[in-house]
């Protein structure tokens, strides 16, 4: 869809990305010219920053906001990174065609928060942090899990930007585990559930996508069944066309116990 009336400026230097009245970030694309963007005047492209895609730090990974799905799925990991097949499984999940795919960037869609978002999904099962970037000129960093806060909602305030996601070396290490549902055969994903066992012994539980927001646990080791049904019991389940939220309860309680059955085996 064309935004007619709407301004492009194409960000260069940090200094770009002031916003003026109406001005609003553009990354990828893919959604904001997927519907009508009342209010929006201007775009300022982030894409134009020339960010490293995805970089090697130390024995972890940074990946840039501006990084396409597609350039994530392609970099080559190191062998020790056994929860690398994360990248492809939580690829798959998203709703896209491989168009969508060559465009989308991992940090728009953290930053649209919706639940299906399968890279907050796999940042969050990660223990990735988001590097954001503050309107002041500094740099405040937040667990990608607590960036998000509900559907279409984060802690990002107006003018804070994504810079990137850094990926610790322990969750590239560890062993993992996954499970998607939809509703339909290819539909959204009304259920992403994760589980990573690290080289410690601790197990920790990500669900996404069947909750508003990513909901994570930790277990010193591994849990009992009671344990992980104890945390299933008091979350709040989403509730949209993809799926009601007493079947995504019912679901996820399935997935979740397969997954952290699997990494504790
Ligand atoms: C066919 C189709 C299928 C889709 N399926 C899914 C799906 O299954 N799951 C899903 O979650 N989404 C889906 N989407 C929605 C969307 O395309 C993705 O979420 C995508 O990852 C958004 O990334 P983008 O780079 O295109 O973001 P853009 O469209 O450029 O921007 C999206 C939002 O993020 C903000 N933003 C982008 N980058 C930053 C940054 N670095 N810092 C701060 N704010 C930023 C923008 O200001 C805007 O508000 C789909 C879209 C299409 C067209």
């Amino acid at each position: 869809m064309d935004l007619a009336t709407t301004s492009l400026r194409a960000a260069r230097t940090r200094a770009d990305l002031r916003l003026a009245p109406g001005e609003q970030f553009l990354a990828g694309g893919t959604w904001w010219f997927s519907e009508p963007q009342p209010g929006v005047t201007g775009l300022v492209d982030l894409t134009t920053l020339g960010w490293e895609p995805v970089e090697r730090v130390g024995d972890g990974l940074r990946v840039a906001a501006t990084c396409t799905v597609e350039q994530l799925a392609a970099f080559p990991p190191d062998a020790a990174w056994t929860a690398w097949p994360l990248v492809d499984a939580c690829m798959d999940a998203l709703l896209m065609s491989f168009k969508v795919q060559g465009q989308a960037t991992v940090g728009g869609n953290v930053a649209l928060a919706l639940p299906a978002g399968a890279m907050t999904s796999l940042l969050a099962a990660l223990d990735a942090v988001a590097v954001v970037w503050t309107p002041d000129g500094g740099e405040r960093r937040e667990a990608v899990a607590d960036l998000v806060v509900g559907a279409g909602r984060t802690t990002l305030a107006a003018g804070e930007v994504l810079r990137a996601f850094d990926v610790p070396p322990h969750a590239l290490r560890a062993r993992t585990a996954v499970r998607q549902v939809s509703l339909t055969a290819v539909g959204r994903s009304a259920s992403l559930v994760v589980a990573r066992r690290d080289a410690d012994g601790t197990v920790t539980l990500t669900v996404t996508a069947a909750t508003p927001h990513p909901v994570q646990h930790r277990f010193a080791s591994a849990p009992t069944s009671a344990q992980v049904d104890g945390v299933l019991a008091g979350l709040e389940w989403f509730d949209d066309l993809h799926g009601a939220p007493d079947w995504r309860r019912a679901v996820t309680s399935l997935l979740a116990h397969e997954v952290v059955g699997e990494v504790t085996a």
